[in-house]
């Protein structure tokens, strides 16, 4: 018997509460909270059977936050809202004693850099307040970082070498959108990139480095070398990595488009006076492009989003390969969203459910990486994610 309040009724906050009614011996009772409270309506009757109530709430708005939650009585709140409210919503979990689980890591509306350590400087308060937190529980921050904890629990003494990569393979017909919301994800990679080597970062200019990478039942596809939030936590939590490095595939028009829009100011976060009052342009670009919840219909081909990594075991050098690929067309058909949405939102679910049913036990703050691997794993099966691997075999990332 579980109450879930899920916050943020985009294309991921879609996945999550249908997921979630998917599992009714453990959420017994689903409420899905945003902004605009239609959204919210909109996914509740797609549910049905009056099985999800609705509330409007603005994340930003701490008191509010804290008025909904004591009426509601959640046992989690799952973020799935933007990372500029993470500290809010936060806050009104300590203030109410209430679990807390995200998929991405706070950073500042005036300033593209997101970084743990707003989120990790909670771990006291939550500590002394008896609960959980549980930051970056989506596929990369989340089942990437749980890739890598199973791999160094299960097949290696020492992990040296980690790459992630992260490639959609997919077509959404349009001629450009991003899959997550736009800003959040131009923010992304216009910043310049990063990578863990020999025990300090490198930074590279934004998607200075490339390179074609060969993912499973795909081929070859560009991938570009980005700063992505779990390695912060990955190579603090597992001190015998030498390199730690993000690709993330592009297609060559998805670059021009985001090269033009750069050039001409609009993936500016600096506000800019229009018509008599201020507007920051990449508000305003995200205003006029699509939804990422309204890309599923029509959506063809995959992502694969895995973890390679090299190390010792037993003395010897070892590799390893895990990696789960998503149809998005199969997604759609299942709950009516796009692949990037699905594999964020089960293993948001996931997490929940790991922490309402004690598998996953803390106060505190916490990355997922810090809990036992294995029985999300076993979950990711269960609920839509399969993953394959592979041991000991070339790591294409290197060939
Ligand atoms: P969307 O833009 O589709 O949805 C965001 C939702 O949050 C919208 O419904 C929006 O409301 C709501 N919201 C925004 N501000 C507030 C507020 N102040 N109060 C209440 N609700 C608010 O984004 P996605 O669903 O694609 O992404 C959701 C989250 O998931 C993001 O944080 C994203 O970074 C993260 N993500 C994580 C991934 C991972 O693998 N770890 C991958 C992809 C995404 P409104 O509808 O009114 O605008």
């Amino acid at each position: 018997m579980s109450k879930v309040l899920i916050i943020g009724a985009g294309g991921v906050g879609n996945v999550v509460v249908r997921k979630c009614a998917m599992v009714p011996e453990i959420f017994t009772d689903i409420m899905l909270a945003s902004r605009t409270k239609s959204k919210c309506d909109q996914i509740a009757a797609a549910v049905g059977g009056n099985k999800v109530k609705t509330a409007k709430v603005d994340a930003d708005n701490v008191p509010e936050l804290v008025a909904l939650i004591n009426s509601y009585k959640p046992d989690i709140v799952i973020n799935v809202a933007l990372p500029y409210q993470d500290l809010h919503i936060m806050e009104a979990c300590l203030q109410t004693k209430t679990h807390y689980l995200d998929t991405a890591n706070y950073e500042p509306i005036d300033e593209a850099k997101f970084e743990y350590k707003w989120q990790w400087a909670f771990h006291d308060r939550f500590k002394n307040a008896g609960i959980t937190a549980i930051l970056g529980c989506g596929f990369d921050p989340g089942v990437t970082s749980i890739f890598t904890a199973y791999a160094n629990k299960h097949y290696f003494d020492e992990m040296h070498q980690l790459d992630i990569v992260d490639c959609n393979a997919g077509d959404h017909g349009k001629s450009f959108a991003t899959n997550f919301n736009p800003e959040i994800n131009i923010r992304e990679i216009t910043q310049r990139g990063k990578y863990w080597k020999q025990g300090q970062w490198v930074e590279t200019e934004p998607l200075e480095i490339h390179k074609p990478i060969i993912y499973p039942e795909i081929g070859p596809k560009e991938s570009y070398l980005l700063y992505h939030e779990e390695l912060e936590s990955l190579v603090k939590n597992f001190p015998t990595l030498k390199s730690a490095r993000f690709w993330m595939t592009f297609g060559e028009k998805y670059i021009n488009f985001l090269n033009v829009l750069q050039e001409v100011g609009m993936t500016s976060i600096k506000p800019v006076m229009y018509e008599g009052r201020e507007i920051v342009p990449l508000q305003f670009l995200k205003a006029v492009l699509p939804e990422p919840s309204s890309l599923g219909e029509g959506y063809k081909g995959k992502t694969s989003i895995g973890c390679q990594i090299k190390g010792i075991k037993d003395g010897k050098e070892r590799t390893y390969y895990v990696w789960n690929n998503c149809d998005h067309a199969e997604c759609y058909r299942e709950v009516e969203a796009q692949a990037i949405s699905y594999t964020t939102g089960v293993p948001a679910m996931i997490g929940a459910m790991m922490v309402l049913t004690g598998q996953w036990k803390g106060e505190g703050v916490f990355n997922v990486e810090d809990f036992n691997p294995d029985p999300f794993m076993e979950m990711l099966n269960k609920h839509g994610l399969p993953w394959h691997e592979e041991i000991d075999k070339p790591l294409p990332v290197n060939q």
